[in-house]
């Protein structure tokens, strides 16, 4: 299997405003398998925060393409031969998770076009139990927010970046502009625990639906505390990233948003939907700012999950795909394949 990759820098429409700071472009790269006169394509999108570059991902690639090519000629490619893939794609070196992503999305590429199947029939979800994605705001200035509301149009859940100290004023704008359900995401941003049960209440009576990742990611006596209080569901993010941390952070959270760009793809991501399943949490679907390539694998797991938040796409101005069809804010999966 020959394995090519190249390097892309998405630019934002809006500079994203966080807690933890503004960025104007991320870094992905487009992984590319051929295999049998067919192609498959992955995308590993690298936000800074998870240590993740153009650099570190060639490197990883590199070896994951030495790996590739050794494949025996009458490799058969199913759902079983690419966890198979997977697993030894893993063992090639730790962390990368959005480099290994890239390969496992292109090899469940790869395997609807050569059975000229969409992914979603392959893997056996039921396209009827697709949840409303969410358009996410970043933080900004009352002027700008306005101007982004309008590209929110198609959808009907807002998501909204908290974790500042003004987060009451960032609700209240969002609703003279729009009286939709909002997600809120303190990423982190939350230190006082009474104060973010109050927040949690009022949130709730302005039409706040989920809270994620309050506190600090190592942080979950902080989670767990809120969570056993709150009215609100409470997800992890940044706090779980794979499989194996689930049993760690189970206790302290409702729900755990699911990103393949952190648990390496579909193989883990469907491992990771079932277990979460059986602890008990919610699940939501999440996605980093992305092109489409990344987006439509992601919605390929939604419909296992309560909540989708699968809007990276619409975030870019280079997206070298096209944008997924939507409906009633649903992302539709017959395209794709
Ligand atoms: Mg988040």
């Amino acid at each position: 299997m020959l394995c090519t990759f190249r390097p892309l820098l998405l630019e934002l429409k809006h500079p994203f405003r966080l807690a933890t700071g503004v960025r104007t472009h991320t870094n992905a790269m487009l992984t590319t398998l051929q295999w049998n006169g067919c192609t498959g394509i992955g995308e590993a999108a690298m936000p800074p925060y998870y240590g993740e570059n153009h650099d570190t991902a060639a490197v990883f690639l590199e070896k994951a393409a030495q790996w590739l090519k050794n494949l025996p000629p009458d490799w058969e490619i199913n759902r079983e031969s690419i966890a198979g893939v997977m697993e030894n794609i893993d063992a090639l070196a730790p962390g990368n998770n959005a480099a290994k992503a890239s390969v496992d999305i292109a090899l469940h590429n790869l395997w609807a076009n050569i059975t000229r199947t969409p992914l979603w029939q392959l893997l056996g979800v039921n396209p009827d139990l697709m949840p409303p994605t969410s358009f996410t705001l970043g933080i900004d200035t009352p002027e700008v927010l306005r101007e982004k509301i309008q590209d929110a149009q198609a959808f009907q859940i807002i998501k909204v970046k908290l974790g500042t100290n003004h987060d009451q004023d960032i609700i209240r704008t969002v609703r003279e502009l729009t009286d939709k359900p909002i997600y809120a995401d303190a990423n982190q941003g939350w230190t006082d625990r009474e104060q973010a049960l109050d927040l949690t209440h009022w949130l709730a009576e302005n039409g706040v639906k989920i809270v994620e990742q309050p506190f600090k990611k190592h942080d979950l006596a902080s989670s767990q505390w809120l969570s056993d209080r709150s009215l609100l569901p409470i997800f992890a993010d940044e706090s779980c990233q794979r499989l194996a941390d689930l049993p760690q952070i189970a206790h302290a959270f409702h729900g755990v948003n699911i990103k393949l760009m952190k648990c390496t793809g579909l193989s883990e991501g469907f491992r990771m939907a079932a277990a979460a399943r059986s602890m008990g949490l919610k699940l939501m679907v999440g996605c980093m700012t992305e092109t489409s390539c990344g987006i439509m694998a992601a919605a390929c797991l939604a419909p296992l999950c309560n909540y989708a938040d699968l809007d990276g796409c619409w975030l870019i101005r280079n997206n070298p795909f096209e944008l997924p069809e939507m409906k009633e804010g649903k992302i539709c999966l017959t395209a794709y394949g």
